[in-house]
């Protein structure tokens, strides 16, 4: 027997509304209800009716006709999933005709049934020393993470047996419910509140995490602080993070770094920035001086002649770059130091120093100062 069009069996237009599809098949369903009717073939009319109906009331399976007309049963064969349908006559079961049609359990799973889930992601601030953001370290800290219950492995029953098919929808994980839109009413299927489409239900909860499966935890995680690491940077920790539903993956734990300042560097980049007081005689004529590093202190030729803000490059004293591994150099600024206090002696000596420094470079820099402002007031 070739197989009607929905529409035609219904006797209705392609553009029938919602109210329009359910008004004919309530009048035919009563004409040809195997129990009352006196026609010929009434029940095979009424599975037809059935199954039109069961196709059109549903918006997602009737595009699916609209577009692909019976061809749609072609689609795959998932198994069952599809159990009775609305209307109240449930001594007739076409769950493996529209099985058959749309894929059953495949397509209904998609449209409520609950799936697997990732868990939340948990962010975390850590701060860490000037060294310790240089060279590294482990460090074991406390996270309130919600963590599968152990008690019940993420079940929420007490027991085994405490857990049931949930009666509302069967064990499905989902549930048909119709809604007044502004074209009509509308029927979709939608997550089964009951089970919140676990499709099982919890007769006895278990009593350490409530039913929820889940209970919040302060997990304790060892975080490797990477060797370099600056302010804002982060890591992730992959499944650290809340535990995921359904089955699904946990969320991921991220720590972002706050890297406190030192009372003697600066950093910037990979390069670190120090500066260093030197005094007026080590300055003019020259020294080696002792210099701190974060590796420790190394030498410094500062040479004679040294002005006021030289910067000294010391070659790879500086932090390692997060991802290569290179480190970079340490920049130090002299900081020449003029005395506050003079001992009779040092007073004595600057006072010879000074009558003897007629030809020197300071005083031809002042001499070059003055003449270069007159001669810009001239103009
Ligand atoms: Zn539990
Ligand atoms: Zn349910």
């Amino acid at each position: 027997m070739e197989k009607r069009d929905y529409y035609e069996v219904l006797g209705i237009s392609k553009s029938a509304s919602d109210d329009e599809i359910k008004k004919a098949y309530r009048t035919l369903a009563k004409k040809f209800h195997p129990d009352v009717s006196t026609e010929k073939d009434a029940e095979a009319k009424f599975k037809e009716i059935q199954e039109a109906y069961e196709v059109l009331s549903d918006s997602e399976k009737r595009s699916q006709y609209d577009r692909f007309g019976h061809q749609a049963n072609n689609f795959g064969g998932g198994q069952g999933g599809f159990s009775g349908f609305g209307g109240g006559f449930d001594n007739f079961d076409f769950g493996d005709i529209f099985s058959a049609f749309f894929g059953g359990g495949q397509r209904s799973s998609d449209q409520g049934r609950a799936r697997p889930r990732k868990g939340s992601d948990i962010q975390r601030r850590m701060t860490v020393a000037f060294e310790e953001a240089i060279f590294g370290k482990k460090e074991k800290i406390k996270v309130p993470t919600y963590d599968e219950c152990s008690t019940c492995h993420g079940s929420g029953a007490r027991s085994a047996s405490d857990i049931h098919t949930c009666s509302r929808c069967k064990g499905s994980g989902s549930v048909i419910v119709e809604q007044q839109t502004l074209l009509g009413r509308t029927q979709t299927r939608t997550t089964c509140p009951n089970c919140r489409g676990t499709g099982k239900e919890i007769v006895n909860k278990c009593p350490s995490c409530g039913g929820e499966g889940v209970v919040k935890v302060n997990k304790e995680v060892e975080i490797k602080v990477p060797e370099g690491i600056e302010t804002g940077q982060q890591i992730r920790l992959e499944g650290f993070g809340n535990k995921g539903s359904f089955g699904g993956p946990n969320g991921d734990l991220y720590i972002v770094f706050e890297v406190k300042p030192s009372d003697i560097f600066t950093r910037e980049g990979d390069d670190i920035i120090i500066t260093v007081p030197i005094s007026f005689s080590q300055a003019a004529l020259g020294a080696d001086i002792e210099v701190p590093t974060v590796y420790g202190p190394v030498l410094l030729k500062v040479p004679a002649g040294t002005q006021p803000n030289t910067k000294f490059r010391i070659r790879e004293k500086g932090a390692p770059n997060v991802r290569t591994k290179y480190k970079g150099d340490e920049h130090v600024i002299v900081n020449i130091v003029t005395p506050t206090k003079l001992s009779p002696e040092q007073k004595h000596l600057f006072e010879e120093l000074e009558k003897v420094s007629g030809t020197s470079d300071s005083q031809n820099a002042w001499g070059k100062f003055k003449s270069n402002f007159s001669s810009k007031n001239k103009r």
